[in-house]
């Protein structure tokens, strides 16, 4: 499946294992950095989100029984088929989510080897005995699938989102319902073909594209379902939350951020402002985990601000296939709007632009939902840019005096998501990564996740981890048996 100028797409649901036929209510999908349309995908509606919970309800049945090794020598076989099909996927996404060649390609070996980190978790699971409770009793703790897993997806990163959920939850013996974001269906329809043929049985994965308030509420208010994973807004998170309240459904919210980032004076101010940079500006800034507002201690303040400014202003945008482009565009109109009013509030409030600031002039681009790479100079402390998530190529920065201010200031935000600091001494960094209210701390490291590594978030960022050998916990429950022997 790929599509081009010349074909566009038509897909259906994906449930029990087969590609259904689109049927007559669907979305257009266009490529955000042309206009171009990519492809139409069928939006499903209650009926359609039954018959998927129902067939992995089903499917179910068998996978939980299987062992976990069993599971994970399929999750591997499903790891092996998505790598091979990477080069095939990558003009997909780049269609339909506007991101550049080298960001697909990147997302899509990040996804492909979460699923394989999770296949090779299969023969560590391990549950846990107490011995003598009693005299001649014991006690288990099992370690349970919860059933049937709802994975609602954004269209940032529309795979590695997806696979952080589908790993652990496939591993554990629960099957999933995909929702992707209602702009960003095909990559994932098609990697539901390719996990299938790789061995993952009818049903065990089902994808149901369509609008949050129709697809993603039905399918959260399903009475089969009995967790919800959510990645998105904090505000659908909530929505999700307490919709999911209502059947005492298990739940975790990755949600928005506004990671600080702290230069200190001691840093590698030339390693410290290409993170700074790399972390505001890849994914054309649509990352949950992203450098949202830096803090420069003052004595490096001005090295630093000309460094992050000549990257941002040599940073080439372009249109996400043209193999040259550094940064596409933005995922959608509304996207740019959004961002265009917390940079103009900003500035109007006493900020200044000292790079972008505005959409590009390039004429090539003006059917994309373009925006030049921004940095803006000290915004006021109330103003869109301190305080809401910026999910777009725009990057504040203040002078502060010293690291009690920088600590107050990266923790006085709605968000606690990701964070970092560069500094040449130990102390400071440890004290940083303690004193941080968040779910990941980077010490003059680039901002890259783990899959070794629990993440989530605090405050308005959500809560539950994804990643880790700790996500297993989140889709599994334990049950205690206690035994009495006998003799
Ligand atoms: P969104 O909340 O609008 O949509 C996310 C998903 O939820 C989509 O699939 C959407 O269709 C669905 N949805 C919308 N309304 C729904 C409803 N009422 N019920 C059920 N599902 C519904 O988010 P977005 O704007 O598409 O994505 C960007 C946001 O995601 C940003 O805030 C970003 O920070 C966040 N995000 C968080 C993480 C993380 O791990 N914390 C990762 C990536 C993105």
């Amino acid at each position: 499946m790929s599509a081009t100028a010349s074909s566009t797409l038509e897909r259906g649901v994906f449930i029990d294992g087969v590609a259904l036929p689109i049927e007559p209510d669907t979305s257009a999908i266009t490529n955000p950095g042309t206009g171009e349309l990519v492809g139409r995908v069928t939006n499903a509606g209650d009926e359609i989100v039954d018959a998927a919970v129902r067939s992995a309800a089903q499917a179910g049945q068998a996978w939980s029984r299987h062992g976990y090794a069993d599971r994970g020598k399929i999750v591997h076989a499903c790891a092996e088929a998505f790598e091979a099909h990477v080069d095939e996927l990558v003009p997909l996404l780049v269609a339909e989510q506007g991101k550049t060649i080298r960001e697909a390609q990147i997302e899509l070996h990040k996804a492909a080897e979460t699923l394989e980190h999770y296949a090779g978790l299969a023969k560590q699971v391990r549950a846990v005995y107490v011995d003598a409770l009693a005299p001649g009793v014991e006690g288990r703790v099992l370690r349970r699938p919860l059933g049937v897993v709802a994975a609602i997806v954004p269209w940032n990163f529309p795979t590695t989102l997806l696979c952080n959920k589908l790993g652990p939850a496939l591993l554990c013996g629960n099957t999933v319902v995909a929702k992707p974001a209602d702009t960003t269906p095909f990559t994932t329809l098609r990697l539901a073909e390719i996990l299938t043929e790789a061995g993952l049985p009818p049903g065990v994965f089902n994808v149901v594209p369509g609008a949050g308030s129709v697809a993603g509420e039905a399918l959260v208010t399903h009475p089969l379902v009995r967790k919800v994973a959510f990645t998105g807004s904090t505000p659908t998170g909530e929505r999700v939350g307490a919709l999911a309240a209502k059947g005492s459904k298990r739940v975790t919210l990755e949600l928005g951020g506004s990671d600080p980032m702290i230069i200190c004076a001691d840093a590698d101010l030339t390693r410290a402002a290409s993170a700074a940079s790399m972390g505001r500006f890849y994914n054309c800034g649509q990352a949950c985990l992203a450098t949202k507002r830096l803090y420069v201690l003052e004595p490096v303040a001005d090295e630093v601000i000309e460094a992050v400014v000549a990257k941002a202003a040599r940073l080439r945008v372009g249109i996400g296939s043209e193999p040259g482009s550094q940064i596409g565009p933005l995922h959608s109109e509304r996207q740019r709007q959004t961002l265009e009013r917390q940079v103009s509030e900003s500035v109007a409030g006493g900020g200044e632009v000292l790079a972008g600031g505005g959409r590009p002039d390039d004429p090539a681009l003006a059917k994309g939902w373009f925006y030049s790479p921004t940095v803006v100079l000290e915004p006021p402390d109330d103003s869109p840019m301190a305080r809401e998530e910026v999910f777009g190529p725009a990057l504040p920065i203040w002078r502060v005096k010293d690291l009690d201010e920088a600590i107050a200031r990266a923790n006085d935000s709605p968000f606690g998501l990701g964070s970092a600091v560069w500094t040449g001494d130990l102390e400071t960094a440890e004290r940083v990564a303690a004193e941080l209210d968040c779910g990941y701390t980077w010490i003059n490291s680039p901002t890259k996740v783990y899959d070794e590594l629990p993440f989530g978030g605090l405050k308005a960022s959500g809560y539950g981890k994804e990643h880790g050998s700790e996500a297993l916990d989140y889709y599994t429950d334990t049950k205690s048996v206690v035994v009495k022997r006998t003799l």
